[in-house]
């Protein structure tokens, strides 16, 4: 009975685990087969749209079409990543 229990929390943790190393790896691989664009999210047609915003974190333009908002005492910020919106949130 206890070995029944220990096998249906375990075998499905277990899956889990071999299928985010799965999706990892490919993922690795992936950004492997296409050198020169990691870490583009934003491509250039996509930021055309909207007016230009400064985030107040890094100092860099974004588009507002594609930023991430915060509204802060009544005036929306934009940001260009989610980590500047959470460094914003820290500082
Ligand atoms: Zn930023």
């Amino acid at each position: 009975m206890i070995r029944f229990f220990f096998l249906r929390f375990l075998l499905p943790l277990l899956v889990l685990f071999l299928l985010r190393a799965v999706l990892r790896s490919l993922f690795a691989a992936f950004r492997a087969a296409t050198p020169g664009r990691t870490s583009e999210r934003t491509p250039p047609s996509v930021q055309a749209g909207g007016e230009l915003k400064k985030d107040p974190v890094c100092g860099t333009y974004v588009s507002s079409a594609v930023s991430l908002t915060r509204t802060v005492n009544g005036s929306v910020l934009h940001f260009c990543s989610k980590e500047c919106r959470d460094k914003y949130r820290v500082a």
